[in-house]
């Protein structure tokens, strides 16, 4: 048996119009948040796969339509409340919200929700398994406008749900690591025995593999809510030359966590500082079981998703107490000065969005763009917060930022980053001067 026949049967399932969990039972818009003490928590999620073929994001060579669907794509949303105040995780099985559809959806979300600016952090997993986000008037193809246009909807949705939803919560961290993502930044020699970086595996540089997890209970029963968690690894395993829909290494550990703990607990992934980290593996063509799955996304994601739970069922230090605070800046990074073909590549980023928020302890980062691994490491070594939980991909698509001295050696990253390289420092400086505003 194909792969296909799997992907077929997954094609029956309601399309755009599918419901959003409960969240048409929320159909008003005005949802003050409570003035009280008391830590709230509301949880929710909803299914975002296309039914429709579309164009996947993430390798510029890439071309034609999605012809299937290895493991469905879900939004994950865990709202937090505290003294009128809100904090609102969203975690998308998308590469990340480029080409202008950070703003759109993230306005249609504040409005409809009455959120500031700063409460929101809408995020991406990075794969690349998913759909490109596209908005009415752009050159892409059909099909990914209807989808985006119906994601914004759906998006709105899930986010009232889970606001809707919130009751008095309490909130427990734990941390892990795991061998899932590595350096991808490797040496190699050319011809002219000159030693150039490429896309590869590079085991002698350590990277930070942290998993970082968040245990979200309800008070009124102690029953887990959320297992929340950031790792920082591309979620690449399947490739460039994949077309099959896939959340990959974070979208399948998601997966697992929620089937692995079952009582309808939701595991939102993020994406911690990976702009130079890869999944170890990537997929050997033609190697696929025989019902459909594809070895490689699945073992990574089991082995990623095993480490979530293994850290949740040992946090046992649990804290109802707020404050929830949030901090929002658009961080003026210095700029190359970049020819045709880069600006053209560039049309498709954002302002670099910096965001920050905190519930009692834990603080929560979100860069807008993809950071190197050491630079999520130096700003949670810097934090003036206990934990601080370093989200990419979040309320914007700024880029590439390297590390100053990855651009002696080049490779990809540092050729397509738009910024020069003092940025990493601004960068890692600005996100710990926004952090102390939220003492
Ligand atoms: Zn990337």
């Amino acid at each position: 048996m194909s792969a296909m026949s799997f992907l077929d049967n997954r094609f029956s399932l309601p399309g755009f119009a599918a419901l959003c969990g409960a969240g048409v039972l929320f159909l008003t818009t005005a949802m003050p948040a409570r003035a009280d003490d008391a830590l709230r928590a509301g949880v929710a999620s909803c299914d975002i796969t296309p039914t429709k073929p579309v164009t996947l994001s993430g390798y510029g060579s890439r071309k034609g339509l999605s012809q299937g669907v290895h493991d469905p794509l879900s939004a994950r949303v865990v709202a937090f409340e505290q003294g009128g105040k809100r904090l609102v995780l969203v975690s998308t099985d998308l590469i990340g919200f480029y080409s202008g559809t950070a703003e759109v959806v993230r306005k249609a979300i504040l409005d409809e929700c009455r959120l500031e600016p700063s409460e929101l952090f809408l995020c991406g997993i990075h794969t690349h398994s998913a759909p490109t986000l596209a908005l009415a008037g752009s050159e892409a193809h059909a099909n990914n406008i209807e989808y985006t246009e119906w994601l914004k909807r759906r998006l709105v949705a899930v986010v009232r749900d889970g606001l809707g939803r919130a009751t008095r919560a309490r909130i427990g961290f734990g941390s892990g690591a795991s061998p899932v993502g590595i350096n991808r930044r490797q040496a190699v020699v050319d011809k002219a025995g000159k030693q150039q970086i490429r896309l590869g595996r590079n085991p002698d540089t350590l990277t930070d593999r942290e998993v970082q997890v968040l245990k979200v209970v309800r008070a009124e029963n102690g029953d887990s809510a959320a297992i929340l968690f950031a790792y920082a690894t591309h979620s690449t395993s399947l490739g460039g030359k994949n077309l099959i829909i896939s959340g990959d290494v974070h979208g399948l550990a998601e997966q697992f966590v929620e089937r692995h703990l079952g009582g309808g607990v939701v595991a939102p992934a993020f994406a911690g500082a990976s702009g130079n980290v890869d999944p170890w593996c990537r997929v050997l063509p033609e190697f696929k079981t025989a019902n459909g799955w594809i070895p490689e996304p699945v073992l990574l994601g089991t082995l990623l998703g095993e480490e979530v739970v293994d850290v949740s069922s040992g946090i046992q230090k649990l804290d109802a107490n707020g404050p929830v605070r949030t901090a929002m800046k658009t961080v003026d990074l210095p700029r190359k000065t970049l020819d045709e073909a880069q600006k053209k590549a560039a049309s498709i980023l954002s302002p670099f969005n910096l965001t920050v928020g905190r519930v009692g302890d834990v603080a929560f980062v979100g860069l807008g763009g993809e950071v190197f691994n050491e630079i999520g490491k130096a700003i949670k070594t810097a934090s003036p917060f206990p934990h601080t939980i370093v989200i990419t991909h979040c309320n914007g698509a700024g880029g590439y930022v390297p590390t100053k001295q990855s651009y002696d050696d080049g490779g990809y990253e540092v050729k397509t980053s738009p910024y020069l390289p003092t940025a990493a420092e601004q960068l890692t400086q600005e996100a710990v001067r926004l952090l102390q505003t939220l003492k």
